[in-house]
């Protein structure tokens, strides 16, 4: 499609599909025309790949959460057709960035968990891989953040408010999904069981489905968000009382909140009866979809479905996959137990995503068995097979069947179910799979150890470089070729321009530049001028008490305490950014955010401080706010309490645009650590075995530190006392989490050490060279953390899937 046909189509289209001419046009409808066009480019390849995938093995990737953003650029740059667009659109005297940003950010996930699952649907795309991602289409994704004097406000986000036009509702493929009732168990003739359910509350699982571009290749694969819909109102038992009427009116609404919205806590436990309700829905509706779609592609029984399909579920939340599968297999296809187990067993693979004890899922058992009967009751067989199974052949284990068996005081402990009914268990970094190894599933690993196997994460570079930050793209492109774009490791090819200043001058003057971007930005959203030659410092990821925020805050206002002492102090100008969302009910962070922004009031309006130092609050960090924030990073800020940050991918993100990483030994930094080396990044504090050693043993005592480094003392006081100028907010809550629940993330303990680092980059900044070099030689091995590297691996050595 040249750029002449493509001005062709959108004015034909405005008309038809707008009643608008050009001169009357609005962005708004300018991006619905844009998205018309790529909906025609890509409907005939979607039919075609999905017709393609019929007899191959197929990927089902379950999730909670598909914190997808905005679509349009990604499409049109993986459709091939994003130069032209741009063309097209200026042409026609649009800005194609206010076209793009009409789109409302789909934000049906939380953080890193969510959004890795719309990285991998990316590249299972683009590596022609069939897979498809099953997930809940929410009403309400995210809420919307604002900050109000300083105070987080949560806001509905009703991204559906205009149509969604990525979307195509299937009623023709709508499953119906039970809850509740009673189960009735009697004998067939035969001597076999069955199995009834009555008076069960019956629900509509609606499909809507979101076609996935693979890179530049005619692949199209499919995103399904399932819907909650009431059945048909039931007219049997009607009656002419309205409260009849009102009730079933009632029960509608009820129904309909099964996917109402997404639950805003991240690696966080929310027992809510709603909140099963959804996890079942999405899992129950998935599974029979994907039985109907075995049985109309093959003619084989069930008893083959391994080698056709394969299931992963990200997290324990659809971990009731398993019984769900074993639900239909033996009521309704009338197969036995063990050959049951045996193709479940095939089927799943399981991806854990955190150790943190208040993330575990564990749910009443009173509660599954009212709302999911017939499920409790497969769940408890599964778990009495699998505690006879230790008890007889594993008498070594036999005193801790209680840590291990699914049910135990009286909860269903999900990710114990993940781990038996799975063929894999995989961590995302390799730290955090050999924390699982060896401390939190030590005794299953013990049990299954050909189970567990490591997947480090990844990212697309087709967003987070090629679109995010086209200039730096296209200068790696001039040197060494567009070969990377399909092959991300050969990003490594940059290795060799480490010394040629003319080179890390152009990267100097790329990042440069998206400084200057994100000041204007910064300047239009709040009001406040950043200088564009100071360092930009950059956190931006949930706000949680082991991402340690708080740490980054202390260095910040230590620096503060300098300049007042001696204003004519000579340090480089510092600009820190900050993005974050904290869970409604999560007080502690909603303090730190508090406090972030009267920091940065208080900073920012200091005349001694000349504007050697700023503090930016960026409200409602989501995936279109990372975009323009990342590619105008100098420095990643990574500084989780090692061996509690599972992986991270806000750190992959950042280095492939070229930002120096100050980090923990945690997650995946070790694993950037391995490939740039030491020189390259600032590691510093505490190594996971010394954290996890005084969890164990004891041996820190945060007062000490308060007690003997005034620089900590007097910032704790002044937090205490409420000390920060006219300002009367004091922060007692984060005061007492540290002295007197004895800093439960070791922020004092890092303190020292995480300001000699930051001394370090200070001095590193000054020689731009220098800087440079080390910037290209983050990107140069960026490719590896690449999610097409991470697909990769699971197609062969988890899923067993061919590429189409
Ligand atoms: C990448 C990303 C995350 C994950 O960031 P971490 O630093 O790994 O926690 C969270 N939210 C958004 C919007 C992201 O794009």
């Amino acid at each position: 499609m040249t750029t002449k046909r493509l001005v062709d189509q959108i004015t034909k289209k405005l008309k038809t599909e707008r009643g608008k001419d050009i001169k009357s046009a609005s962005n708004k409808d300018l991006y619905y025309v844009i998205t018309s066009v790529v909906n025609d480019v890509v409907n005939g390849d979607w039919m075609v790949t999905q017709d393609k995938y019929k007899k191959k093995k197929q990927v089902y990737y379950l999730s909670m959460e598909f914190l997808v953003g905005r679509l349009l650029e990604s499409n049109l740059l993986n459709s091939g057709i994003l130069e032209r667009a741009n063309e097209a659109l200026l042409k026609l005297g649009f800005q194609p960035q206010q076209v793009y940003e009409q789109e409302h950010d789909a934000g049906l996930g939380n953080g890193g968990l969510g959004r890795l699952a719309a990285c991998f649907l990316d590249s299972l795309a683009s590596l022609k891989y069939p897979g498809h991602g099953c997930g809940i289409r929410y009403r309400y994704g995210l809420f919307e953040q604002r900050i109000i004097h300083g105070h987080q406000i949560e806001l509905p986000d009703y991204w559906l408010k205009e149509e969604y036009p990525w979307e195509t509702r299937k009623i023709d493929q709508a499953v119906e999904i039970h809850f509740g009732g009673n189960v009735h168990m009697h004998e067939k003739n035969d001597g076999t069981l069955e199995f009834k359910y009555e008076n069960t509350d019956k629900v509509m699982a609606v499909p809507y489905d979101i076609p996935i571009i693979g890179y530049r290749n005619n692949i199209v694969n499919s995103l399904r968000l399932w819907s909650a819909e009431s059945t048909e109102i039931d007219t049997d038992h009607l009656t002419s009382q309205t409260d009849h009427y009102y009730h079933q009116l009632d029960h509608k609404h009820s129904i309909e909140q099964i996917s109402g919205f997404l639950y805003p806590d991240d690696s966080h436990f929310e027992g809510k009866t709603l909140r099963i309700k959804q996890q079942y829905f999405l899992v129950s509706a998935s599974i029979q979809h994907i039985i109907k779609e075995y049985k109309k592609n093959n003619r084989r029984s069930l008893k083959y479905l391994p080698d056709k399909v394969v299931i992963q579920i990200n997290d324990t939340h659809p971990s009731l996959a398993i019984p769900e599968l074993m639900r239909i297999l033996m009521d309704q296809e009338r197969y036995g137990w063990d050959e049951a187990w045996k193709i479940t067993t095939s089927v799943m693979a399981y991806t854990n995503h955190t150790t943190l004890s208040e993330a575990l899922e564990k749910w009443p058992k009173g509660m599954i068995k009212d709302l999911l009967p017939r499920i409790y009751m497969i769940i408890d067989e599964i778990n009495e097979r699998f505690c006879k199974g230790i008890w007889f052949d594993y008498p070594e284990l036999r005193d801790k069947i209680p840590a291990l068996a699914i049910i135990a005081d009286d909860q269903v402990h999900m990710a114990r179910l993940a781990i038996v009914g799975s063929f894999s268990i995989n961590g995302v970094a390799r730290i955090h799979t050999e924390i699982l190894k060896k401390k939190e599933m030590k005794d299953f690993y013990y049990l299954f150890p050909k189970r567990f196997n490591n997947k480090t994460n990844g990212i697309t570079h087709r967003r987070w470089l090629l679109q995010v930050n086209p200039n730096l793209a296209k200068l790696v492109t001039d040197v060494i070729g567009p070969k990377w774009i399909q092959r991300p490791n050969d990003l490594i090819g940059l290795l060799r321009y480490t010394k040629d200043s003319s080179f890390l001058e152009k990267i100097g003057q790329v990042k440069n530049e998206n400084k200057r971007i994100l000041a204007d930005f910064i300047h239009d959203r709040t009001g406040i001028t950043i200088d564009e030659n100071s360092i930009y410092d950059i956190q931006i990821k949930r706000l949680h008490e082991y991402k340690r925020q708080l740490l980054n805050v202390f260095h910040i206002l230590h620096l503060y305490n300098e300049l007042k002492d001696n204003p004519s102090l000579d340090i480089t100008p510092r600009t820190f950014i900050f993005g974050a969302k904290a869970a409604p009910s999560y007080h502690l962070a909603k303090e730190v955010i508090k406090l972030i922004n009267q920091v940065a009031s208080i900073v920012n309006n200091d005349k001694d401080i000349r504007g050697k130092l700023k503090v930016v609050f960026l409200e409602n960090y989501n995936v279109s706010l990372a975009e323009k924030l990342i590619p105008a990073a100098d420095i990643s800020e990574q500084i989780s309490t090692a061996s509690k940050e599972a992986s991270g991918t806000g750190n992959m993100k950042m280095m492939m645009n070229g930002a120096l990483t100050v980090g923990t030994l945690d997650g995946a930094n070790i694993e950037i650590r391995d490939f740039v080396g030491n020189n390259n990044i600032f590691i510093f504090g505490l190594n996971a075995d010394q954290v996890l050693d005084y969890y164990q043993n004891g041996g820190y005592i945060a007062r000490d530190i308060y007690n003997t480094d005034d620089r900590v003392k007097r910032i704790l006081d002044q937090l205490n006392e409420g000390a920060f100028g006219s300002q009367e907010i004091e922060y007692k809550d984060i005061y007492y989490n540290i002295l007197y629940h004895n800093d439960p993330y070791f922020v004092l303990k890092d303190f020292d050490p995480y300001l000699e680092i930051h001394e370090l980059v200070e001095q590193a900044y000054r020689d731009k060279n220098a800087w440079n070099a080390m910037s290209v030689t983050n990107i140069a091995h960026s490719g590896k953390f690449s999610s097409d590297r991470t697909i990769q691996e699971y197609a062969s050595e988890i899923w067993k899937l061919k590429k189409y």
